[in-house]
């Protein structure tokens, strides 16, 4: 009997905390209760309970590894759901300075029909080979609201299709929404489209110089009119912010706004410099001035913190899950406006990531690939949170150099947020969060 690998341990005063990244369990080791993790004996009372947690564990650490890595490859195996990434078109009508996919503009044209029934026949042989409940499409691009035609033509054959055979359809769209009128909108309701996902990057006057539209309309109104019709027509709308130093002070008042006005809620991630050229044209300071990963690991805990939280709440952060993204599933195919296929939405039109072509006959291999495997590599392997991160999103680690997951650097912050939610505990082992399965993303 020892310590299992996903153990994480942190001294708070004189108790310490413990926190299992595979199975979620989270408890508080008083003095004799420290005595018994450090050399368990399978009689004490104590080791008894530490076991049955998951904190000591028989199994050798490959063992521990090999389980996490089965529940991963069920996970990437399972075709339940066929996901789809569509991009009907690389052409946008926006020049954010930050984009870094501003060269695909020159790809441009609409998805012909040529394309959208190759899909077709490709969605057609997926399912004689592996019936899957659900198909889920992402509408990307670009912008497809500039091949909203596409959209609307591709869409209709794919409700069909899951009509005939009892297939549960939903469909979302990220747009920059500036073509989204009452017109489009209801083009979006006949497609099934149920969410849009927006971006709103502060108030007005900061949104419209890191959101440009080409034709120079007023960005931010636009958007915000798309999305009260969205709203009106029952279709849900996400909005997130990229976040850096100089927008992060309008961060509440526009979160405020567009929760009072439209009932959205606004998500932050970290504006980062994927395309590897800030400090040159617009993209430099003093209008942007970007956060390094673990600054912006501590910005997001403490503004957590300050927000106030529940135990339920970072019980949810802490739940292992079984891979990081849908990338890591076997039924996951970005298609792009040529037909091409590939395994990551981010490395769309990036010709040496394509796995092949939706007018090909692709080999098992190619319809069975993965972003990443992060059970195989061999530092995500060794990393006791890897059961809660799977190697986090693969294709902005490589493109930043980002390390790790935000966890990494502030694990110790969170568990002692979450011991906080409770009272006082003894000398022994107080088990504050029982093991929970990995959650299904
Ligand atoms: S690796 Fe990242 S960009 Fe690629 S599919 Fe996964 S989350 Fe998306
Ligand atoms: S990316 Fe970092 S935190 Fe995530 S599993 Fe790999 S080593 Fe661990």
């Amino acid at each position: 009997m020892h310590a299992s690998r996903y153990n994480t341990l942190v001294e708070n005063g004189i108790e310490t905390l413990i926190y299992n990244s595979a199975n979620g369990a989270f408890g508080v080791l008083g003095l004799q209760a420290q005595k018994a993790y450090a050399k368990p004996m399978s009689q004490d009372g104590i080791a008894v309970q530490l076991t049955e947690a998951g904190f000591l564990t028989e199994l050798t650490d490959e063992e521990e590894l090999a389980k996490v890595r089965s529940a991963f490859e069920e996970e990437a195996a399972d075709t339940s759901t066929l996901d789809l990434c569509i991009a009907p078109t690389y052409a946008c009508n926006y020049r954010c300075p930050y984009c870094y996919e501003q060269g695909h503009n020159a790809i441009g044209g609409v998805m012909g029909d040529d394309v959208i029934d190759a899909i077709y026949g490709f969605i057609e042989k997926r399912y004689i080979a592996s019936p899957f409940v659900q198909m889920f499409v992402q509408w990307y691009g670009g912008d497809p609201s500039l091949a909203l035609s596409s959209v609307e033509k591709l869409s209709q054959k794919l409700i069909a299709f899951c009509d005939n055979h009892e297939i549960l359809y939903s469909a979302m769209m990220l747009s920059n929404c500036n073509l989204i009128d009452a017109f489009a909108v209801e083009l979006l309701v006949r497609c099934h489209i149920t969410e849009m996902f927006i971006t709103v990057d502060g108030p007005e006057e900061v949104h419209n110089v890191r959101r440009v539209a080409a034709d120079g309309s007023n960005s931010f109104q636009k958007q915000l009119e798309a999305a009260r019709l969205c709203r009106q027509s029952g279709i849900n709308v996400r909005a997130n912010m990229n976040l850096d130093k100089v927008n992060l002070q309008y961060y509440p008042e526009i979160a405020a706004f567009l929760e009072n006005e439209l009932g959205i809620e606004l998500t932050t991630t970290m504006l980062c410099d994927y395309g590897h050229f800030f400090g040159t044209r617009e993209f430099k300071k003093p209008d942007f001035d970007l956060f390094t990963h673990e600054e912006y690991a501590h910005f997001n805990h403490d503004a957590f913190a300050k927000a106030g939280f529940t135990a339920r709440q970072i019980s949810e952060i802490f739940r292992p899950v079984r891979r990081f993204c849908r990338g890591q599933r076997h039924a996951y195919y970005v298609i792009d406006v040529r037909g091409d296929v590939y395994k990551c939405d981010g490395y769309i039109g990036e010709q040496d990531r394509v796995m092949f072509n939706i007018f090909d006959e692709p080999d098992e291999s190619s319809l069975h690939a993965i972003t990443f495997d992060a059970t195989r590599d061999e530092k995500c392997s060794a990393c006791s949170i890897l059961p809660l991160c799977h190697g986090n999103c693969i294709w902005e680690r490589r493109k930043t150099e980002m390390p790790c997951h935000p966890l990494k650097y502030t694990i110790e912050d969170y568990l002692r947020d979450w011991r906080s939610c409770y009272g006082a505990c003894d000398d022994a082992f107080t088990l504050l969060a029982a093991p929970v399965k990995p959650a299904r993303r």
